[in-house]
């Protein structure tokens, strides 16, 4: 340990870390660098099982550097994930907050998505436990930075898919509905469907209309396109789901054969990218970092290639909002 990260010594002896909600690739790289951060300056760390649930019901384990061995390229996370009713009720909370004293935990690093962060601002107003989050889902869509852990695999797994799916279609002559996952948020979507080629895109963000969708997919054929993808998000605002969609499209357009393709939790799961794999090792250091600094109520993340730590209410509230130049891109690309 160099003389610099004296000032890491405080308080703060051991940090207990969590995944909680929908789990994400690149999950396990992280719990594998708070643990090793931890292990560095000599700060003794815990594993929390299945999220807040399992910090309910006293499901702690001690972690050290060799817990950790061959995690980092593994999907899914070690330490499992869950989604917890009873931390929405005071009483849960107090289990909780009991179990973190007995085991002398004296902060918490939460690997999560809106939802958990939420619980852990009201945890922490409560109990002034110190948290600090890592943003962990696939969806990316939280604010305070440019990544969210998982959405780069995420991203990849999508366009792999994609790209199989194209195959088929332009071997057949068919139109392809494509459903990606985003139900609030398209990033997803619109990223893959620019990375794969789409025709068209559907996100929750925007509303293009169904009348346009037609126009352009008439357009497609009129050039001499013999096959078509669209992409969809989950979420998006055209008030029928993936399956109606692809009825209307054949009601209208009757020269088309539609298929539908859902591809569901595959998304979710695989081995990291490098890229989730580098930045789960970054913000793992980062949120021990600030714990050991008294910092709390922070979630670390990516802006402009830097960690930087954004007020964890903000990172819930806000969102960040859709790349319009890549809706353009995504516009004249179909051309
Ligand atoms: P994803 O984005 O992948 O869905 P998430 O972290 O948003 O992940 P949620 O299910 O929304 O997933 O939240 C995870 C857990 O956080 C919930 O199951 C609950 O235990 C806790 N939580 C969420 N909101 C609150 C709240 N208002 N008060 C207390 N706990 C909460």
């Amino acid at each position: 340990m160099s003389k610099f990260d004296v000032r890491f010594m405080g308080k703060i002896k051991k940090i207990a870390v969590m995944t909680s909600g929908g789990d994400s690739p690149g999950m396990n790289a992280a719990i594998r660098s708070v643990v090793r951060t931890c292990a560095y300056y000599r700060t003794e760390c815990m594993g929390i099982y299945r999220g807040y649930q399992g910090l309910i019901e006293g499901d702690l384990v001690p972690l050290t550097a060799r817990s950790v061995n061959n995690i980092i390229h593994k999907g899914g996370t070690i330490l499992k994930s869950a989604r917890s009713k009873d931390f929405r009720t005071k009483e849960g909370r107090e289990k909780a907050y009991q179990h973190l004293k007995e085991n002398n935990v004296d902060a918490l690093v939460v690997i999560g998505g809106d939802g958990s962060f939420t619980g852990g601002v009201v945890f922490n107003k409560e109990f002034s436990f110190p948290i600090i989050g890592i943003p962990g889902t696939i969806d990316n869509d939280i604010s305070g930075t440019t990544h969210t852990l998982g959405y780069d695999t995420a991203l990849n797994t999508a366009v792999e898919a994609i790209d199989k799916i194209r195959d088929t279609a332009s071997s057949h002559n068919r139109l392809f509905f494509v459903e990606v996952m985003g139900r609030d948020a398209g990033f997803i979507a619109l990223n893959a469907g620019v990375g794969a080629g789409a025709e068209e895109i559907l996100i929750p963000e925007e509303d293009l209309g169904l009348e346009r969708m037609l126009e352009s997919l008439k357009k497609s054929r009129r050039t001499g396109k013999s096959s078509s993808i669209v992409v969809v998000s989950e979420g998006d605002k055209t008030g029928k789901n993936v399956f109606e969609l692809a009825d209307y499209v054949e009601e209208n357009l009757p020269e088309y054969e539609v298929r539908v393709s859902v591809l569901g939790h595959m998304q979710r799961g695989g081995s990291p990218t490098c890229f989730d794999r580098v930045l789960a090792s970054r913000l793992g250091v980062k949120a021990v970092e600030l714990l050991l600094d008294s910092q709390t109520n922070l979630m670390v993340g990516l802006q402009n290639n830097k960690v930087v730590a954004t007020d964890l209410e903000k990172a819930i509230k806000g969102q960040d909002s859709i790349d319009t130049e890549l809706l353009r891109v995504s516009d004249i690309m179909t051309t």
